[in-house]
Formats: structure tokens, C-alpha cells, sequence
């Protein structure tokens, strides 16, 4: 099995992620989709509850397996209570699926903050890696600004510009967010009052 690792703080999931997972279905040939929800070390002042964060990546994942069953949310790092790194995430997924391949899913923005990552070597001992372009990002991900002895690295000009900071923007000024974020997602920020 073919699996992908795609791990995010979520606040809130958007159409962004949405199409990236699809993507990775559908032209990765990814069988399963992991969606971790973070604790990032680097992010501070979240706008919703981590209970919330977690409930509204379940919200992104149904919406994606109504057109093929793929993706599984976990709350391990959020369980932990504590920073959370991506490399103890892929070896907790490798402990799972020993004799899976497993791809990273990783947006530009994240993928530039690599070398500031805990143990980032090793990471290409448990994995491939798949950074998708994002349009506002300055200058480039180069996939030689990191080399591989194992996995590989591999840049999409993806190009979906929307964020999780614009759609907690826009519903704290009060304007509509319906069009950047999943339907069940939008239902679960109204329900909730989330990013007023
Ligand atoms: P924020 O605006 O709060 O920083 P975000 O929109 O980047 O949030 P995250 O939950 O941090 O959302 O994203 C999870 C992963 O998805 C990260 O690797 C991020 O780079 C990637 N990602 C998010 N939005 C996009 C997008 N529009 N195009 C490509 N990758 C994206």
C-alpha cells in the first residue's frame, strides 16, 4: 500500500487542502491518506481549540472520501501534548504500516522551514517527498536544497493560493468564507462560531 503522510494545524481545513489531497489520490496513486493534526512549534496564537482543529479535519476527511475512501485523521501529535516533529510522526506511522511506502505531503511554505526541522536527515530514510507550490511563497523550493541518499524529492507546481490565516481573517471581518473552505467544514465553523 501506498501511503501519504499530510500533516497541518487545520485552523481552519480549506479548499487548498482539500484539492491537495485529491491530487495526491488521484495523480500519486496514494492508497491512504494520513491527515495529522499539529501542534506546530513554529505557529503560535491558533484561533480555534484543538478539539475543534481535530473535528474540522474529520470534517475535510468525510468530504474527501465521499468520492473515494482514502483518508484517516489522527490526533496522535495532539495527544502528545507537546511539540510535535515530523519525524516522530513517520516513525510512528512506519511502526504502524512496516511494509508500506509512505510519501510526505508538504506545502512550499513548510518544506522552506526543512533544515529547521527536527532530525530532517532522516527523514528521507522514512519517506518520499512531495511539496506542492504555493503561489505567494517567495522565491523557489528547490528540490535540490536538500539531498536524498533514499527517498526522493519531488516539487508540483500546485498554485492554489488559499490559507487558513485569509479564511480567519475574513470571518473575523465578518465576510463570507463559504467558497474557500470544504461545505462540511463551513458548517462546523458556523455551528461553533469558530474565528469570529
Ligand atoms: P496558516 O495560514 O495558518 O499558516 P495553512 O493554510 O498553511 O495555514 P496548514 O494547516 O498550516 O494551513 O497547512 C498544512 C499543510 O498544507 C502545510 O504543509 C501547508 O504548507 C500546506 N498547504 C496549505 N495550504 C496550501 C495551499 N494552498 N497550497 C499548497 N499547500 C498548502
Amino acid at each position: 500500500m501506498h501511503l501519504a503522510v499530510f500533516g497541518g494545524t487545520f485552523d481552519p481545513p480549506h479548499n487548498g487542502h482539500l484539492a491537495l489531497c485529491l491530487y495526491a489520490r488521484e495523480l500519486l496513486e496514494i492508497d491512504r491518506i494520513i491527515i495529522s493534526v499539529s501542534n506546530n512549534p513554529f505557529k503560535h496564537n491558533r484561533g480555534a481549540a484543538d478539539e475543534h482543529r481535530k473535528r474540522m479535519a474529520e470534517c475535510l476527511s468525510s468530504e474527501i472520501n465521499l468520492t473515494g475512501s482514502c483518508c484517516q485523521v489522527s490526533g496522535w501529535e495532539l495527544e502528545k501534548r507537546q511539540p510535535s516533529y515530523t519525524v516522530d510522526l513517520l516513525n510512528y506511522v512506519h511502526q504502524l504500516y512496516p511494509h508500506d511506502s509512505v510519501t510526505l505531503l508538504v506545502g512550499e511554505d513548510s518544506y522552506r522551514e526543512f533544515n529547521m526541522w527536527k532530525e530532517y536527515e532522516k527523514l528521507f530514510s522514512l519517506c518520499d517527498i512531495v511539496v506542492f507550490r504555493r503561489s505567494s511563497a517567495e522565491g523557489s523550493a528547490s528540490p535540490s536544497a536538500a539531498s536524498s541518499e533514499n527517498g526522493s524529492i519531488a516539487v508540483i507546481d500546485f498554485g492554489y493560493e488559499v490559507s487558513s490565516t485569509e479564511i480567519r481573517e475574513l470571518a473575523a471581518a465578518g465576510q463570507s468564507i463559504s467558497r474557500l473552505v470544504p461545505p462540511a467544514v463551513h458548517r462546523y465553523i458556523i455551528e461553533h462560531g469558530l474565528y469570529r
